[in-house]
């Protein structure tokens, strides 16, 4: 059976000024006319999103935030509501990524309260998993995406609501990437946890990405890998060439 179309999405993090609004416009110009087996989605910083969603409002990529408030409002200076994400054009937002769960020590309680509000909104959320190096060299990986996976996920997630991106935390930013086999093995994986929570139907149609130092060239290898269902790509996303690069295993 085919898998879930496929979703590619960039997370810019903390990089982006206005001038950089010149890779979306080249992004969306290389993509015209290209068929392509996969969804695009950029997420730029929360200052540029009005801006990107208003020049690809005639293209196929969509746009997403990179982080959310669990409530919809209040006195929560600094964040920012999935309510907020959905009114500025957002169609999905990234929750517990490595770097809100490690330096803002969110736990999977709060990524699930995170979950939770964007589908309150309307938004899909991608939820981030990984183990750290500490945790894979100990033989801990399967564990902790699972104790990720079952904390993070809200009451009656939905293929059409939910993605998961896998990405190992020691993958993130440095260049290192697991071996096809290893992302094969932790796929399979989230895919049973998955089918065991949701039932067969839902289970088999929530897309898992894989994040972690895909680059244009090991994105063919890494995705084609069994139950990867596309990317979540950080440093390679910031330069539509590179960026198009990767879409590229999917046209
Ligand atoms: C990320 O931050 O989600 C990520 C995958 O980063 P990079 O591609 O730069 O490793």
């Amino acid at each position: 059976m085919a898998g879930p179309k496929a979703l590619v999405a960039g997370n810019w993090k903390m990089n982006g000024l206005t001038a950089e609004l010149k890779e979306v416009r080249l992004l969306a110009d290389m993509l015209k006319g290209v068929r392509l087996a996969c969804d695009v989605m950029v997420c730029p910083p929360a200052t540029l999103i009005r801006p990107v969603v208003q020049l690809l409002s005639n293209s196929r990529i969509k746009v997403g935030g990179q982080d959310c408030h669990a409530a919809a409002a209040g006195a929560f200076t600094g964040e920012i509501s999935a309510e907020m994400l959905d009114d500025a054009g957002c169609t999905a937002v990234i929750v517990g990524h490595s770097a809100r769960r490690t330096r803002h020590c969110e736990t999977d309680a709060m990524v699930k309260g995170k979950a939770e509000a964007a589908r309150r909104a309307g938004l899909t959320a991608i939820i981030c998993i990984g183990e750290t190096l500490e945790e894979r060299e100990s033989g801990r990986t399967l564990e902790v995406v699972s104790r990720q996976l079952a904390g993070s996920l809200p009451a009656g997630f939905a293929s059409d609501d939910t993605v998961i991106a896998y990405e190992p935390v020691w993958a993130i930013g440095t260049g290192r990437t697991p071996t096809r086999d290893q992302v094969e093995e932790v796929h399979r994986h989230i895919r049973r946890d998955l089918i065991e929570k949701a039932g067969e139907e839902q289970g088999t149609g929530i897309r898992v990405l894989y994040g972690g130092s895909v680059k244009p060239d090991n994105a063919a290898e890494l995705l084609d890998a069994d139950n990867v269902d596309g990317a979540l790509v950080g440093g390679a996303s910031l330069k539509a060439a590179d960026f198009i690069g990767i879409i590229k295993a999917y046209a």
